[in-house]
């Protein structure tokens, strides 16, 4: 089985990128991956330090693991947002394929070094799993919000992050370049979407050269996500989108069948209603050269 190093290789040289979902219990883990494994994609599990509280660190790494033997697909585990040393060793210890080390909420320099030192501490347990950092201000929670950080807000700059990536020994950098955590309401609607700089982007691939995680990304204007891949976008997470439809179906599904109890009954409307919307983000981060290679590929069977 390729390494998500290996799998983030080849995307980007498909023009693809790896969809990363977050989950909050086994209905949205389950939906993920069915998703995953009917479009024939790699996929990403992310959970924060709180999605991670309510599953179980070790009990999520073991429901993964079991995931990817099944099916014998690349699936791969996040550990999203983590804002100690100690949940990032914990993470590391019960095998996360990556981490997200987000001390961003620091000045850069202090942001720097609590960083590497947390690089250096995933490194000595497995050189495999892939650290992320994160510099710039993209909001916190993936949650239906009043504001959002103004796009016009702070963008990281290329400077800033070639210094970052040399000072820490990060595998994956995450900016911030329009996105932003969360969703309005507007959005929810579809009546507006975030917008990305794109040529901010791929200054910032030129100068670190690292893999790019961008954050945020419900809501985002789809031909920007498009441009955001061809410029150096790697990873791209979808939280509050899933979460939206996992709300407005769970509340669909209860109230079409009033007198029903059975949980997985009540979860399935549920569990089809969120992996749509992963498969549309699947397809979505789908290069065109990968289309046309899995189209050749079909061709030949
Ligand atoms: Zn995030």
């Amino acid at each position: 089985m390729d390494t998500l190093k290996q799998v983030l290789t080849r995307l980007q040289a498909d023009g693809s990128a790896l969809g990363h979902f977050n989950i909050s219990d086994l209905v949205m883990l389950k939906a993920v991956v069915a998703s995953a494994v009917q479009i024939g994609a790699p996929v990403i599990v992310g959970a924060s330090e709180g999605e991670r509280e309510f599953v179980g660190v070790s009990q999520l790494a073991a429901l993964v693991a079991s995931l990817r033997e099944e099916f014998d697909r690349p699936i791969f585990l996040n550990a999203d947002h983590t804002h100690s040393l100690a949940k990032v060793v914990q993470a590391a210890k019960a095998g996360f394929d990556e981490i997200v080390i987000d001390f961003s909420a620091l000045p850069l320099e202090q942001n720097a070094a609590r960083t590497k030192e947390a690089v250096e501490a995933i490194k000595a347990i497995n050189p495999a799993i892939l650290a992320e950092g994160e510099i710039g201000d993209i909001g916190t929670g993936s949650e239906i919000h009043e504001n959002l950080p103004s796009a016009a807000g702070r963008l990281t700059t290329a400077e800033e992050a070639r210094q970052f990536v040399n000072a820490t020994g990060i595998d994956v950098l995450a900016p911030a370049v329009g996105n932003a955590h969360g969703m309005v309401e507007s959005m929810v609607q579809g009546n507006t979407r975030k917008r990305l700089d794109i040529n901010r982007i791929a200054q910032i691939k030129k100068a670190t050269g690292v893999f790019l995680t961008l954050h945020g990304g419900s809501g985002t204007d789809e031909n920007d996500f498009r441009e955001a891949i061809g410029a150096g976008i790697n990873i791209i997470h979808i939280s509050t989108e899933l979460r939206v439809a996992w709300r407005r179906s769970l509340e669909a599904s209860l109230s079409s069948r009033p007198n029903e109890v059975v949980p997985y009954k009540i979860l399935r409307p549920v569990l089809d209603s969120v992996a749509d919307v992963v498969g549309s983000r699947l397809r979505l981060f789908e290069g065109k050269r990968a289309r046309r290679s899995d189209l050749a590929a079909g061709e030949v069977a």
